[in-house]
């Protein structure tokens, strides 16, 4: 910190060294403790504590007027440095060989009483959230934020170094295909039209390449109008680059380094790269997830071999009809309690899990107690056992359906057992992880249309361009790529289409006709008329990735000013009504009615 009128030092700095110095430090009254008529005082500035002592032997008047001092009031204190007495250090703090004796004290400002205690936590989270502001002064909130600035500092560094430009692009902008709702702004000047925020500024990077600026990012806010969890807001950030000539692993070890850095920037820690690699097939049958966490095994196991010919007869039903049945072998979780039983159940249920529960055996004292034992041969037994590793405290799941179906229900099941049985509690470890390879199409299960499994931009992978053509679109693989860590997805992206002919065709399959090609997209296909590069890129969620590095498990801690699950700010009353004179200059009309509450 440079030294102004204010101050001479912040509340961090104060050391032996400067014993005997007059100093003036500024800051909030952290607590302040009176021992018998000396009073005691921590001042805290963002760096940390000073304690300041106020002793009537020394100057009587300032020691009376410190009496009326508040927590979290505003001082300017100017003392002299000198140590504490032995045996009343404090190991802890920087500053705790040392206090300053007061001999000015300024009051900036006093401070009311505050709704909440700061050196505490607090499990009301609207109540931190509409004191927000407050919120940000503990010492957890203010690490955070500033280990946001630091990983986003070091993205900064590594991008420029790279020869990437940092480009801002509209906020106010049309609607772009990124799988979410658009927030829509009425546009005043152009009655009956709208703005879209931007969901993420896609076309336009790629425009930018068509532009000829080869090496793009952005810090972008992106706003996507969709129902939230923990670790989604409706406004986020993500780190957004394009570049051109590349190919996907130069946009892969691009952004292995980025990561490192940032990373190393965070925690100091020192990631190794590169990072292992998976295709989307791979993923989804070992973890049924295209996000899976490599911290803990208990993976999906294909059971068609061992019960091809099973005498259960659903399980053979099953996979002669072109199902699966899978297993997943929880080790030593066949202690698991009835409740856990019940949940895990509830899990799969709401994962698609058509029949009542999953069927399952459990090997405990040298029996397996289920009810499907009995239906299997001893050959099919031995080999079940074999293939599944199984032994005495193994719990073992079984699902028959769909491949799909035995993805997103084992899946699901694998990370709730992981939870419950705590594998990963004391973990410091960082799975990074490319899955690559993903479907380009995907198949909506009510209209039966094609839609974009990443956006109508990524292109399909060169050596299944002919399956395209002739209309095996389920079979199309992506040239598209996530980034995973530890079971989050940190971020994705592709090579993109730059042909207008190719983009066009794939437009044409998610059922998007000419004259809507021409009116939403012609801005995109004209510019891949006049000469568009080779391209690609990615986009990075920084709040996510603040939040791991942060050890954080919800975004809402490291954004100073986040929503909450309804996608209210409570500290400022947003969103808000606005009065009906506003509304119709901009010709808007509420059809919203508030419900009556029901009379008794
Ligand atoms: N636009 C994509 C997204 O926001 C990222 C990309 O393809 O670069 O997820």
């Amino acid at each position: 910190m440079i030294p102004n009128a204010y101050r001479s030092l912040h509340c961090n700095a104060v050391r032996s060294e400067h014993i005997g110095q007059n100093v003036t430090l500024c800051g909030w009254v952290n607590s302040a403790r009176d021992h018998g008529g000396v009073i005691f005082i921590d001042l805290r500035d963002r760096e940390g504590l000073t304690q300041v002592v106020f002793r009537p032997e020394e100057n009587a008047e300032l020691a009376a007027q410190s009496h009326h001092l508040r927590d979290e009031d505003v001082l300017q204190i100017t003392g002299k440095v000198a140590a504490r007495l032995k045996g009343t250090e404090n190991a802890k703090l920087g500053t705790g060989d040392v206090e300053i004796v007061a001999s000015e004290c300024k009051v900036l400002n006093k401070a009311d009483v505050l709704p909440f205690q700061l050196d505490r936590e607090l499990s009301n989270e609207d109540m931190r959230m509409k004191y927000r502001y407050l919120d940000l002064r503990r010492e957890r909130m203010n690490r955070n934020i500033r280990t946001r600035h630091k990983i986003t500092n070091a993205a900064r560094n590594h991008l420029d170094a790279a020869g990437f430009i940092e480009v801002e692009t509209p906020i106010l902008s049309n609607p772009t295909p990124e799988g979410a709702r658009d927030f829509l702004v009425p546009a005043r000047l152009n009655p009956g039209k709208f703005y879209a925020l931007p969901q993420a500024p896609q076309q336009y990077k790629q425009l930018m390449m068509v532009a000829g600026l080869e090496r793009y990012f952005q810090i972008a806010r992106c706003f996507r109008d969709e129902d939230l969890r923990a670790d989604r807001q409706p406004e986020f950030t993500q780190i957004d680059i394009e570049a051109s000539f590349i190919q996907r692993d130069d946009i892969v070890n691009l952004v292995e380094g980025l990561l490192v850095s940032m990373f190393k920037a965070g925690t100091g820690r020192d990631i190794p790269a590169p990072f292992p690699r998976m295709t989307y097939q791979e993923a989804m049958d070992r973890y049924g997830s295209d996000k899976p966490d490599t911290r803990y095994g208990n993976e999906i196991v294909d059971m068609a071999d061992v019960f091809a010919n099973s005498g259960f007869k659903i399980f053979r039903t099953t996979i002669e009809n072109g199902g699966v049945v899978r297993a997943i072998n929880a080790k030593g979780f066949a202690g698991i309690t009835t409740g856990q039983m019940i949940r895990l159940n509830e899990i799969a249920t709401q994962a698609g899990m058509k029949v009542k529960q999953l069927a399952f055996i459990k090997i405990e004292n040298g029996e397996y107690k289920s009810p499907l034992w009995k239906f299997f041969a001893g050959e099919e037994q031995q080999a079940m056992i074999q293939k599944l590793g199984a032994e005495e405290g193994d719990l073992i799941f079984f699902y028959a359906g769909t491949w799909q179906e035995a993805c997103d229900i084992l899946g699901r099941v694998r990370v709730e057992i992981a939870n419950m049985m705590q594998l990963t509690k004391d973990s410091t470890a960082l799975n990074f992880l490319w899955v690559v390879d993903f479907p380009l199409l995907a198949q909506d299960a009510e209209t039966q249309s094609w839609v974009a499994v990443h956006h109508p931009f990524t292109r399909p992978k060169t050596e299944d361009i002919p399956l395209m053509e002739a209309g095996e679109y389920a079979k199309v693989r992506a040239e598209a790529y996530d980034v995973v860590l530890n079971g989050y997805e940190l971020g994705g992206g592709s090579i993109r289409i730059h042909e207008k002919d190719l983009q066009a065709k794939l437009f044409s399959v998610l059922g998007v006709n000419e004259e809507e090609q021409a009116h939403k997209f012609g801005h995109l296909l004209d510019a891949f008329r006049f000469g568009a590069p080779p391209h690609g890129g990615l986009a990075l969620g920084l709040d996510r990735i603040a939040m791991l590095v942060s050890g954080e498990d919800s975004i809402r801690e490291v954004i100073a000013f986040p929503k909450n699950n309804k996608g209210s700010d409570l500290m400022t009353d947003s969103p808000t009504q606005i009065d009906f004179k506003t509304l119709r200059e901009i010709y808007i009309q509420s059809t919203y009615k508030e419900k009556k509450p029901e009379a008794a």
